[in-house]
């Protein structure tokens, strides 16, 4: 859909790389760090506050910050983060991170199922406005900067650029869908639960995913 022609030197479209910009080197970013630091210190709070909203038992602060820490880690840096980051982009969540908070504040399958949904929905939102914004505003920068004009990227109608950058992004997740994750399943050693992810989608869950938009013009 883009018109690759025009971006035959872009490489990366964060940090310009001249690399393909894989889905994988695209979480990994050095020039996203910044904004992946500014998502994660807000998305702490919102998990701290969905685990102290969501719990059925009293929970004191020492707990709610643990049970943070093993959900989401303590650092960007953190596989525990670099997984959940990985997964919650396509809206799914380790099963075994799903199983852990279910049983840690006793929740019903029902508003464990809410629980993860508006766990990944803060994600995804917090990924749109602060790392996907981020991307695209550099991008719009190279092309300032090679004087790709407005009329250059769509000749034909208007709706194409926004149309272009969604589906750059579908692209990048569908093609570089991470196998099994090997990893993850040492972390939680203590559980005979295999690696799994829930896929939002099949969840009966009132909340509905936010759809993925570029903000990019
Ligand atoms: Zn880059």
């Amino acid at each position: 859909m883009r018109k690759l022609k025009l971006y035959e030197d872009l490489g990366c479209a964060s940090c310009n790389v001249q690399i393909n910009e894989s889905w994988n080197y695209f979480l990994d970013c050095p020039a996203l760090q910044e904004s992946w630091k500014v998502l994660f210190h807000t998305f702490w709070q919102e998990v701290q506050s969905l685990i102290l909203k969501s719990a059925k038992k009293d929970l004191s602060r020492s707990q709610v910050v643990s049970l943070t820490l093993a959900l989401i880690g303590k650092l960007i840096d953190d596989l525990t983060f670099r997984t959940l980051k990985q997964w919650a982009c396509e809206g799914k969540i380790l099963f075994a991170h799903s199983k852990f908070i279910q049983k840690s504040l006793l929740l019903s399958d029902t508003v464990s199922n809410t629980f993860d949904a508006t766990l990944l929905l803060h994600f995804i939102h917090l990924f749109k406005a602060i790392i996907w914004k981020s991307r695209c505003d550099k991008q719009i920068k190279w092309e300032v900067e090679h004087q790709i004009s407005h009329k250059q990227k769509c000749s034909q109608d208007q709706d194409k650029v926004n149309e272009e950058a969604v589906m750059h992004l579908d692209v990048i997740i569908e093609g570089q869908r991470p196998g099994n994750n090997d990893q993850d399943e040492n972390e939680f050693s203590g559980n005979s639960i295999d690696s799994q992810t829930q896929v939002l989608d099949d969840i009966d869950s009132p909340v509905r995913p936010l759809p993925i938009r570029s903000d990019s013009r």
